[in-house]
C-alpha cells in the first residue's frame, strides 16, 4: 500500500463495530478512531477502545483513541410522535416547560434558552435544515415564525445565529465523560464548543486530575471562537476544523476560508488539526464519492491538514470499508501535488528550542542530499511533531520505547511511529538499533541513505540535539 502521509480519523458507530470490520478499516488505513460521547455508554467506550486495541495489536498497527466529548450542544426535547412537519409560516414555539412535544411546541433541554435569545434572532435547527426567527419570547416560551420548513424529529441541535449563547463548554455529563475517557486511556480527548483558552484549560486540568495524560483538542465550532483562535490554538495540542456546527453558526460561505486560516495558523503553532464533518458524506449511502467530495478531501490535504475525520459515513454508514479506501486514495493522489512554503517562512527568523533547529537542520539536509527517510529517537514524540511541522518530504520514522508516545504520533502528518528497544544498551548500540527497526520495517535497504536525529544523552525527553547521517549496512558500532 502506498505510504499515506496524512492520517485517517474515523469515528466508530454500529456500522463499524464488528471485529471483523474494525480490522478491515484499520487495514484498509485508518490511523485513528473516534468515540463519539454525544452518543453510547460509558462501558461501550471502554469496551470499544479495548476491542480497538486488540485488533491493532494482532495487526501490528498503531491506532490512536480520540474521546470526542459531548459538549453544550443545544437540543430540542422530544415528540410525541416522534417527528413533525413544519412549513414555511408556521408559528412554533420552543418552551422551556413543554414535556413532550406536539405540532405546535416542543421542549428544550437548556432552559435558559428564552433569557438569552430577543426577537428578531434566527435559530437555526438540525445543522440548519430548518430555520425559525423569534417573534417574541414569552417567560420561558420562545416564539417563532418557521421560515424554511422541512421535518423536525426528537432531539435535534439548535444555534443561533451569529453564536453568542453563553452555555458552558464543559458541561457535567462531559466531566463524568472525561472519566470514561481517562480510564480506557484515550489518546486524545476533543471539547465540543470552547469559547476560550480558559475552556482548554480546564479540560486539561480536569484530565490530569482524572490521571490521565490524554492530548487535548479544541473543536472549533462557536462563532466566538474565531475572534479567540490564537488563544485557544496555544491551549491545545490540537484543534479541529468542526464545519459542521461552525458553518450554522458563522454561515456555510465563511468555512473554507476559515480552514485555511485554521490550518495555517495550528501549523505556524506547532500544533496539530483534524479537517472534519461531510468530508465523503454521501458515500453514508452511496459506494462512491462525488467529485465534489473528493476535491473537498485533496484540498484539506493541500491546505497542510494533519489528518481528515469520517464522521457518519464509519459510523452508521453503508459503505464504511468503502470510505476509507476512497479516501486512502484521494489523499494519496493528492499528497504528490502538495509544495509546502515552510522553509521560505522560517528563512531569517531564529530559533529558540534546540529540537526545532534540529528538525530544521533534518529538512534541510534531507532535501539537499536526496535521503531516504528521517528516523527520529523520541521520548515524548516531540522531535517527531517538530519534524513534522517542517513539512519533511520523506517519512519521519518516530522510534519510541514509550507506548503512550507512539500511540499519539497515529495523527501527525508524515509520522510513522514504532517501537523500539533501547534497554541499557550504549548509544553505539541503540544507533544500530535504530537501523534494524527501519530494516525489519521495510523502511529501508541496505545502501539508503538515512538522517537520524536524537538527544544526548539517550534517554531524557525533549533533548534531540544531535543530527546524524548513516548509510544503512554501514553503521557498524566499533567493536
Ligand atoms: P460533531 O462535531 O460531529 O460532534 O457535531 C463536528 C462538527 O460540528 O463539525
Ligand atoms: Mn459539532
Amino acid at each position: 500500500m502506498a505510504l499515506r502521509k496524512t492520517k485517517i480519523v474515523a469515528t466508530l458507530g454500529p456500522s463499524s463495530t464488528s471485529e471483523e470490520m474494525l480490522a478491515r478499516m484499520i487495514t484498509a488505513g485508518v490511523n485513528v478512531v473516534r468515540l463519539n460521547f454525544s452518543h453510547g455508554t460509558a462501558e461501550a467506550h471502554i469496551q470499544r477502545a479495548e476491542t480497538v486495541r486488540n485488533i491493532a495489536a494482532k495487526l501490528g498497527r498503531p491506532v490512536g483513541v480520540l474521546c470526542d466529548l459531548q459538549g453544550p450542544k443545544i437540543r430540542i426535547g422530544k415528540f410525541e410522535q416522534g417527528k413533525i412537519s413544519l412549513k414555511t409560516g408556521d408559528i412554533f414555539v420552543l418552551d422551556a416547560d413543554c414535556e413532550l412535544g406536539d405540532q405546535y411546541r416542543v421542549g428544550l433541554d437548556y432552559k435558559t434558552l428564552p433569557q438569552e435569545v430577543s426577537e428578531g434572532a434566527i435559530l437555526l435547527l438540525d445543522d440548519g435544515r430548518i430555520t425559525m426567527q423569534v417573534d417574541r419570547v414569552k417567560g420561558h416560551q420562545i416564539h417563532c415564525v418557521v421560515l424554511n420548513g422541512g421535518v423536525l424529529s426528537n432531539n435535534k441541535g439548535i444555534n443561533r445565529q451569529g453564536g453568542g449563547l453563553s452555555a458552558d463548554a464543559l458541561t457535567r455529563k462531559d466531566r463524568e465523560d472525561i472519566k470514561t475517557a481517562v480510564a480506557l486511556e484515550a489518546d486524545y480527548i476533543a471539547i465540543s464548543f470552547p469559547k476560550s483558552a480558559s475552556d482548554v484549560e480546564l479540560a486539561r486540568a480536569l484530565v490530569k486530575e482524572a490521571g490521565g495524560s490524554a492530548s487535548v483538542i479544541a473543536k472549533i465550532e462557536r462563532a466566538e471562537a474565531i475572534s479567540e483562535l490564537e488563544a485557544i490554538i496555544e491551549a491545545s495540542d490540537a484543534i479541529m476544523v468542526a464545519r459542521g456546527d461552525l458553518g450554522v453558526e458563522v454561515g456555510d460561505a465563511a468555512v473554507p476560508g476559515l480552514q485555511k486560516r485554521m490550518i495555517r495558523m495550528a501549523r505556524a503553532h506547532n500544533k496539530l488539526v483534524i479537517t472534519a464533518t461531510q468530508m465523503m458524506e454521501s458515500m453514508i449511502s452511496s459506494p462512491i464519492p462525488t467529485r465534489a467530495e473528493v476535491s473537498d478531501v485533496a484540498n484539506a490535504v493541500l491546505d497542510g491538514t494533519d489528518a481528515v475525520m469520517l464522521s457518519a459515513e464509519t459510523a452508521s454508514g453503508q459503505y464504511p470499508l468503502e470510505t476509507v479506501e476512497a479516501v486512502h486514495r484521494v489523499v494519496v493522489e493528492a499528497e504528490k501535488e502538495y509544495f509546502s512554503e515552510h522553509h521560505a517562512q522560517k528563512l531569517g527568523q531564529v530559533l529558540v528550542k534546540t529540537d526545532e533547529a534540529v528538525a530544521a537542520a533534518a529538512i534541510y539536509t534531507a532535501k539537499h542530499l536526496k535521503v531516504k527517510a528521517i528516523a527520529a529517537l523520541t521520548q515524548s514524540g516531540n522531535a517527531a511533531q517538530w519534524l513534522s511541522r517542517a513539512d519533511a518530504e520523506v517519512p519521519i520514522y518516530a522510534l519510541s520505547p514509550d507506548k503512550f508516545a507512539r500511540r499519539k504520533l497515529t495523527l501527525h502528518r508524515g509520522v510513522y511511529p514504532y517501537p523500539i528497544d533501547q534497554g541499557n544498551k550504549n548509544k553505539d548500540e541503540i544507533l544500530q538499533e535504530m537501523e534494524q527497526v527501519l530494516l525489519q520495517q521495510n523502511a529501508v535497504v541496505a545502501g539508503d541513505l538515512v538522517l537520524l536525529t536524537f538527544g544526548e544523552p539517550i534517554g531524557s525527553p525533549g533533548g534531540t540535539n544531535t543530527l546524524k547521517i548513516i548509510k544503512i549496512g554501514e553503521n557498524r558500532p566499533v567493536a
